[in-house]
């Protein structure tokens, strides 16, 4: 799902301590130097991504 990341959103994320990214996600897994997702998705959402003007979130995050 993509969102619009505007002011409101960052203040809001900050507030309520969003977590949305790969690293905070079980399905994350470390191969190595590289890091993966165990459903094959491109596992890139970063937290810095909230500097960015818009945010796919992932339907398949599940909080580690
Ligand atoms: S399921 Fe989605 S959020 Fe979780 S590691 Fe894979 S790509 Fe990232």
């Amino acid at each position: 799902m993509k969102t619009v990341v505007d002011a409101r959103f960052r203040r809001e994320a900050e507030t309520f301590v969003l977590r949305f990214s790969c690293d905070d996600c079980c399905h994350r897994v470390d191969e190595g130097a590289l890091r993966a997702c165990s459903m094959a998705f491109p596992a890139d959402l970063q937290r810095a991504s909230l500097d960015a003007e818009s945010l796919a979130f992932c339907k398949s995050f599940e909080l580690a």
